[in-house]
């Protein structure tokens, strides 16, 4: 592609691994394969060890895009402790609407385009009054979000909790949706957070054009109806481009993972189940027992991504994983007694954090119990590896669904894990299922969702070809705003003034 007026766009990330991996691989693309220049406006308040890490790791180590670290917000008064994930977004990414404002406005050559993950749509209204395109990068799938397009349509018409409906939810041109898989918002209506939920339902349509981390095959009937005025796309009205999968590149190997990866070039093909509940993802002490049980009585080789268990909240590693080092740290405190001893040839614990997209690209790695996190999902299939799918929190009861039942990708446990421990036979039972057996239809079924993923981003893909046509489009509103300036200056008074005047000009239309 000629470019013609080279684009700047600005990428706004809420916090969370989840939101700001997929942001960065989106930064990263907008630059290697179309040359723009792309600033990344970070958050760092509210942002856990390994965040900043990642964070700080992607700042030094790749000089494809600009970081602006934005001044943490104050929240003083407005967030409880206890506030659920959602709240705290939407209620962090608002009050950073002035310092996005303020950073936008100071900069020399301001962006023409700016992009924001689902919790930062309130910022769209920044983009309108400086005159810039506008999209909305939902980093998770088209399903997610036709449900979140269509929450406020079913906060009319449904009566009572969501989760006490006996009937699906229908939404149009989607699967239905049962009422335990609702994402976390709408568990229970009478919270601040499930207003919140609404509210980006509304908000996202916003934007410009919608860009959703999936791929045409993976969702065509979710993507079809977000298309089609007749069904989703009458409330949502604008573009939407499946441009995914875009996923992390493993990266260079540190002391700690040079071992780990040693250790699983020693065993067989396919033959290790590597564990991981996701970011944020905990479990309790008698659902750790029992998972440990599982893996024992599986008699499988395993990678284990294992934190100290929770105490009631499932996310409550959300916002501080890998922060500091606790005195329950030690997995032998939580862990069956001998465990560790007994499983030390088979596995390895890994305490809080694992280098995942390094771990699953292994050719010895044939199996992951997730959470089913959207990022750790794509890198899963991408890999064709099979899940054992462990929904948690969030939308991923949702995700779980979709992999399990729809793609068929994975295997569930026959009653959510938020509802029941699952005992440890049903654990080694699951594994199996997805591990034993030449030909394993899920691992079959995972592999060709591995060449469909890999065809949408070749040259001709039409992942490729869709995100083409947006920057094709940045390219377009680049020369606008270019041209815009150029006619600026010839009216200016002072040359001198140019800079700070544009800002003022800009936002005053
Ligand atoms: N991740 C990782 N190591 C871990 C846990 C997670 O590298 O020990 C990465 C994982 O590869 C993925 C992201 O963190 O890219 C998690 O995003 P996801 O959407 O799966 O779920 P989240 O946990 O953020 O809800």
């Amino acid at each position: 592609m000629e470019i013609m007026h080279r684009p700047h766009v600005a990428l706004l990330s809420s916090p969370g691994l989840g939101h700001l991996i997929p942001t960065i691989e989106l930064g990263k693309l907008l630059v290697l394969r179309h040359g723009f220049k792309v600033t990344i406006l970070a958050i760092t308040s509210q942002t856990s060890e390994a965040e900043s890490r990642i964070l700080k790791s992607a700042i030094s180590s790749i000089n494809f895009c600009d970081f602006l670290e934005l001044p943490p917000a104050d929240l003083s008064g407005l967030l409880e402790n206890e506030a659920a994930i959602v709240e705290r977004l939407c209620v962090v990414m608002r009050e950073t609407k002035g310092a996005v404002r303020s950073v936008l406005s100071n900069m020399a050559h301001p962006p023409s385009v700016l992009i924001v993950d689902i919790f930062g749509s309130e910022c769209l209204s920044i983009a309108e009054e400086f005159r810039m395109l506008k999209y909305v990068y939902v980093a998770s799938n088209a399903w997610f979000f036709s449900l979140t397009l269509y929450s406020p349509i079913l906060d009319k018409q449904v009566q009572g909790q969501f989760v006490d409906q006996k009937e699906p939810f229908e939404i149009p041109g989607c699967s239905p949706l049962r009422p335990e898989d609702v994402v976390d918002p709408m568990l229970d209506r009478n919270t601040r957070q499930y207003q919140e939920y609404i509210g980006i339902g509304m908000g996202v349509r916003k934007g410009d054009g919608i860009l959703v981390n999936t791929w045409e095959e993976l969702q065509r009937k979710d993507l079809e109806s977000l298309r089609d005025e007749n069904l989703l796309g009458g409330l949502l009205k604008v573009p939407v481009y499946a441009i995914g999968p875009l996923v992390r590149e493993p990266e260079p190997p540190s002391s700690s993972t040079i071992g780990l990866l040693g250790w699983l070039d020693q065993q067989p093909s396919e033959s290790v189940v590597y564990v991981s509940f996701g970011s944020g993802g905990t479990l309790s002490h008698e659902q750790t027992i029992e998972v440990a049980w599982g893996l024992e009585l599986s008699r499988l080789r395993f990678m284990w991504v294992v934190r100290p268990p929770n105490r009631g909240r499932a996310d409550s590693a959300f916002f501080s994983t890998g922060d500091g080092s606790r005195e329950d740290d030690d997995p032998s405190n939580y862990l069956p007694e001998g465990f560790k001893e007994r499983t030390r040839k088979m596995g390895r614990l890994i305490p809080q954090w694992a280098a995942q997209a390094s771990i699953l690209r292994h050719p010895s790695v044939g199996g992951f119990m997730s959470h089913c996190g959207w990022s750790s999902s794509l890198e899963s299939i991408t890999n064709g590896v099979p899940m054992v799918c462990w929904p948690l929190y969030a939308e991923q009861r949702m995700n779980a669904t979709l992999l399990a039942e729809e793609l068929r990708v994975g295997v569930r446990p026959k009653v959510l894990p938020a509802k029941k421990v699952v005992g440890r036979e049903e654990i080694a039972s699951m594994l199996r299922e997805i591990m034993e057996g030449k030909p394993n239809p899920i691992r079959e079924r995972a592999r060709e969702l591995r060449e469909s993923a890999a065809k949408a981003m070749e040259r001709d893909g039409l992942s490729r070809t869709a995100l083409d046509h947006v920057a094709n489009l940045c390219c377009a509103r680049a020369a606008e705003c270019e041209t815009h300036e150029h006619q600026s200056v010839l009216t200016s008074p002072s040359v001198s003034h140019v800079s700070s005047n544009l800002l003022s000009q800009r936002t005053q239309r």
